[in-house]
């Protein structure tokens, strides 16, 4: 069955025009799927045409099937997709807003160290209205209905974005449409391991998304250990593409760096940083490791991890600490999905 948020409304008035239906009811009906609501809720349309609709389209992708408030605030969701797999999600209260962290595949199949999300491999992709969806649905639990109360998204959650392109940038452009939830490219992070090719067809294609890169190490022959893709990619081709990605863009390059005692946290780390950082608007997100059961690395203490970023800071490197949203619900991605299939959730 067809998702009904894969369209955008030019295509929705396209489908009902070639049913013989008039534009403002495909108007009407993606007020409507905006807001998240099903077939029954549709109360300005015709009970036939709800029916007809019912029978071809499915009005919401997924349901939230779990929610997990932690102690900060964080807001850990299960979904469930129309064909029964699970994904995971989470809205993180900030200072600024609302920031709502949605997957863009099942599983992964990039195979990062510490993340709990590649362990399954890939499942499949998901389209662009079941990326849409995730947004929608938090919007909805939060009581936006017609009013948006998300106002940040980050492209964090299970799966690698730029290995599944075409939806997710087709998700970019619908959530950005002033037809939709209209949520700014500006507000939107887009978290890559570092496809290269992708981050050359994402600029040439004139995203505006903030780009943030999981380096987790300053060399090749470390980070190979850690993330497959590093096999493919060196950090010096990833540095080239970004600093281009920042000259189609003009948005600051993040890099985020889980920090793992004894392993890349050293002097020669920080000037590498340094090095590698230098000469464009980037910034470095400084990473406490979350715990994965399955995955045997260790993280630093608070002491360690404020002494390195002292160290980034006097050596000119833009770097901060984050802070660690949802960790005692399972804050890091894929950690919730995994217990919910070992029927600890
Ligand atoms: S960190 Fe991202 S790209 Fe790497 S395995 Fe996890 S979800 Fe995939």
């Amino acid at each position: 069955m067809e998702f009904l948020h894969d369209y955008s409304l030019a295509e929705l008035k396209e489908k009902f025009s070639a049913s013989g239906l008039p534009a403002f009811r495909a108007k009407q009906t993606y007020e409507w799927l905006t807001r998240y609501a099903d077939f029954d809720e549709m109360s300005n349309l015709p009970a036939a045409l709800r029916e007809t609709l019912k029978n071809s389209f499915c009005a919401r992708p997924l349901e939230i099937i779990k929610t997990l408030i932690s102690r900060d605030g964080t807001r850990k969701y299960l979904y469930e997709l129309a064909d029964g797999n699970v994904i995971e999600g989470a809205l993180m209260k900030q200072e600024y807003g609302n920031t709502v962290c949605v997957s863009t595949q099942v599983g992964c199949r990039m195979g990062c160290g510490f993340c709990a999300s590649g362990i399954g491999g890939l499942v499949r992709n998901l389209t662009a209205g079941e990326i849409l969806a995730q947004v929608l649905a938090v919007n909805k639990d939060l009581g936006g209905g017609a009013d948006r109360k998300i106002t940040n998204i980050v492209l964090m959650g299970s799966g690698e974005p730029l290995d599944n392109y075409d939806e997710v940038t087709k998700f970019l452009r619908l959530v950005s449409s002033p037809d939709g939830i209209n949520i700014s490219e500006r507000n939107i992070s887009l978290s890559t391991c570092g496809l290269v090719d992708k981050i050359y067809k994402f600029a040439d294609e004139g995203f505006k998304a903030n780009l943030s890169v999981s380096l987790h190490a300053t060399t090749d022959e470390y980070r190979r250990t850690v993330m497959p893709i590093a096999r493919k990619y060196s950090i010096a081709e990833i540095v080239k593409a970004v600093k281009y990605y920042f000259n189609k863009s003009g948005r600051r390059i993040i890099f985020e760096y889980t920090m793992l005692k004894d392993v890349n946290m050293s002097d020669d780390d920080c000037k590498r940083l340094r090095k590698l950082t230098a000469g464009y608007p980037s910034h470095v997100n400084l990473i406490m490791l979350n715990y994965v059961k399955e995955k045997d690395v260790k993280g630093c203490t608070v002491e360690e991890g404020e002494a390195f970023c002292k160290k980034l800071n006097e050596a000119g490197v833009s770097a901060t600490i984050r802070k660690s949203k949802g960790a005692d619900v399972g804050g890091a991605c894929g950690q919730l999905r995994r217990k919910y299939a070992e029927g600890e959730l």
